[in-house]
């Protein structure tokens, strides 16, 4: 070790060392053992007591400062409402956002067609993060989601849900139209992974006016609908967008078909039918089918990680409580009209 860093290491341990026992008694630094380094850390901290004493527990004087991080984007302003649940980082490329893809909101309820699937907490951290280019490029060819990216997410909603193409996987069913649709716009897909399939403008109250409720995944931002300022929506393109008088291009969303960006003006990779890279799902359980004639009623949250949703069959009542471990073992707990219980345990496979 060279001697700064030896005198360094040194500071550290004394400073402990003083911490320590300075509960406990007055120190004697003359107590403890001496070399020239040893002297050496043990003046700088009784010098340093001395001007301070509340540096005792400072750190080393000649550590070289961190490289200060780039500013926030202001990108991440619509998300910060929700900064309890989500973690936002950023290079000069992209934010990035991480979550668990599950609303604060009550899900599933109001859904008439239904397959089954329940809202499990996703792993879109790390690597597996969303993301959002902070400098959208307009495509050459723009492409239309009423021909592309029937898989995956196509925009992500301030409080870190997906929202996918509102045309579902088999290329013309308008998912909404189709009571596929919790109140929020959202359902589980095959992989228990909540996503919306609609614009999310109950976000709206939670964001504050004038900021977008969601990212294309172009980079794009997708406002309400309300322009920024607060005035009616002006006229929009084919993918329910338009640039602003300063030249800058957002979405809205809309109440009707594309409900949100139809498509991408900005440049993104299709690959396999959606966006690439996106964040993907983890499955835990096979997928489920649909079930006919199941309306989804209720669902609750009696504590953090444990769920219970209950549906209706032509008249009969059942439901699922489902809870999810630290471990990642997912236990069901599936409860028909006459109250008999099945179960089935699952692990995560990552
Ligand atoms: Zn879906
Ligand atoms: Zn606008």
């Amino acid at each position: 070790m060279p001697p700064p860093l030896r005198t360094f290491a040194i500071i550290a341990v004394l400073s402990l060392s003083f911490a320590a026992r300075a509960a406990a008694h007055d120190i004697d630094p003359a107590e403890l053992v001496t070399t020239p380094a040893v002297s050496q850390a043990r003046r700088i901290i009784l010098a340093r007591q001395r001007r301070d004493p509340s540096r005792l527990f400072a750190v080393a004087p000649d550590a070289a400062p961190a490289e200060p991080p780039p500013p926030a984007p202001p990108q991440s302003q619509a998300f910060t409402p929700f900064a309890d649940k989500l973690k936002l980082r950023w290079d000069d490329q992209f934010l990035y956002i991480d979550s668990s893809g599950l609303p604060d909101h009550r899900m599933m309820v109001g859904i008439t067609a239904w397959q089954q699937q329940v809202p499990l907490p996703q792993p879109y951290t790390g690597d597996n993060a969303w993301r959002v280019p902070l400098h959208p490029v307009p495509a050459a060819n723009p492409l239309s989601a009423k021909t592309h990216f029937f898989r995956g997410a196509i925009a992500i909603a301030a409080n870190g849900v997906p929202i996918f193409n509102p045309i579902k996987n088999d290329g013309r069913t308008d998912t909404f139209l189709a009571g596929e649709l919790d109140e929020f716009g959202g359902h589980a897909g095959r992989a228990d992974d909540y996503h919306y399939h609609t614009a999310p403008v109950h976000l709206q109250a939670l964001v504050g006016k004038g900021q977008p409720i969601a990212y294309a995944l172009d980079g794009y931002p997708i406002y309400g609908l309300a322009e920024p300022d607060g005035s009616p929506v002006g006229n929009l393109d084919a993918f329910n967008g338009h640039a602003d008088a300063a030249g800058n291009y957002h979405y809205h969303a809309s109440k009707t078909y594309p409900y949100l960006n139809g498509g991408f003006h900005g440049e993104v990779v299709e690959r396999g039918g959606q966006v690439d890279p996106q964040p993907h799902a983890s499955p835990v359980r096979p997928d489920t089918r649909p079930l006919r004639g199941a309306k989804v009623t209720g669902f609750v949250s009696p504590k953090p990680g444990s769920y219970s949703l209950t549906y209706d069959v032509r008249g009969e009542k059942r439901s699922i409580n489902y809870s999810i471990e630290p471990d990642g073992t997912c236990r069901f707990e599936f409860i028909d009209a006459r109250s008999n219980a099945r179960t089935e345990t699952y692990r995560r496979r990552d």
